[in-house]
């Protein structure tokens, strides 16, 4: 079993952030991706390394084949190791499909596309970037999904075959209602650490033990998990707590998703993907919880968690022996 020995990089995947352009209407209820047949398009520079494509779409392949495959979902792999983005006509290539994928035959949106969000694509690429996200595009009639990565090779590996599963099941969680922050980055990193362990990526029981370690180091009293609810609104309201963004709502999160798939009947990975999400559909995220792990209310949750959280390292990760495939 490979044991990671490279720290995780300190790059989280923005979920968009909405623009002037792509903001919801407040009361309209938020549009949401399908299960589906068609498979993700990959759009690239051809003349980047091809092993950064194969790598990624690897870890997207194994998320799909565990999730089935959602979207419609559209996959930028933009490198800049060797002036590769000099040729203007590869540059231009990206530009083109990005910009016509996000704007629905809209000759306006296009336009503007073109010379705002998707050149500045290309821009952070030559500048150095090494970026990975899903952006979902929710403004059009058939929204989509994007997941972008810039500069993959600057990513440690094999780390970066997770990061495509980590992104992808941002896509499928997309499928469904909302789910807090802290549960959407914390089940995006339990699939990654548990599909990662199967094929050997990383260590999955290594990569728990480092987000323990992670979440030690909050100062007590300074956050909590529950503060990363809604990391926008986190940032407006309390912008001082953003600074744990990765401690509580990336691996307190996962250690969260741990104990809630712990807490449930079947103690089954599987299940909680395919079963708590559909309850996260048809009641949301709170009641969901209290099907799925037989808690009686959201703050007993909370409370429960964190008094979980205050066991000896020993005793926490004596919990992941109870989850199950
Ligand atoms: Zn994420």
């Amino acid at each position: 079993m490979y044991l990671s020995r490279t720290p995780l990089p300190l790059l989280l995947c923005l979920l968009t952030l909405p623009t002037a352009l792509d903001a919801q209407q407040p009361e309209q209820p938020l549009k949401q991706l399908n299960r589906i047949n068609t498979t993700p398009v990959y759009i690239r520079n051809t003349n980047y390394d091809k092993k950064w494509y194969e790598v990624l779409k690897t870890g997207i392949n194994t998320t799909r084949k565990y999730l089935g495959n959602y979207g419609p979902t559209f996959v930028y792999i933009i490198g800049h190791t060797d002036n590769e983005l000099n040729d203007k006509q590869q540059a231009q290539r990206i530009i083109d499909a990005y910009c016509a994928n996000r704007s629905e035959g809209d000759p306006k949106r296009n336009e503007h596309c073109r010379t705002e969000k998707g050149a500045d694509l290309i821009q952070r690429a030559i500048a150095g970037n090494t970026e990975a996200y899903l952006s979902y595009v929710g403004y059009i009639e058939n929204p989509i999904a994007e997941l972008v990565f810039i500069n993959p090779h600057q990513f440690p590996m094999p780390y970066l075959y997770t990061r495509g599963i980590h992104e992808y099941t941002h896509v499928y969680q997309r499928g469904f209602k909302r789910t807090p922050t802290w549960m959407t980055e914390g089940g995006a990193e339990f699939l990654a650490f548990y599909l990662g362990d199967k094929h050997d990526w990383i260590d999955f029981q290594e990569s728990m033990r480092k987000s323990l370690r992670m979440i030690e180091q909050v100062p007590a009293g300074d956050a909590t998990m529950r503060d990363f609810e809604d990391v926008e609104k986190l940032e407006v309201e309390a912008p001082e707590k953003k600074r744990y963004y990765r401690h509580l709502a990336y691996d307190a999160g996962v250690w969260a998703v741990a104990y809630l798939i712990s807490r449930s009947k079947s103690k089954s990975t599987k299940a909680y993907f395919k079963r708590f999400y559909p309850l996260v559909e048809k009641f949301g995220w709170q009641p969901a919880i209290q099907k799925y792990s037989r808690f009686h209310s959201t703050d007993e949750f909370y409370k429960s968690f964190e008094e979980f959280l205050n066991l000896e390292i020993g005793e926490k990760m004596l919990l992941l022996e109870q989850i199950r495939p």
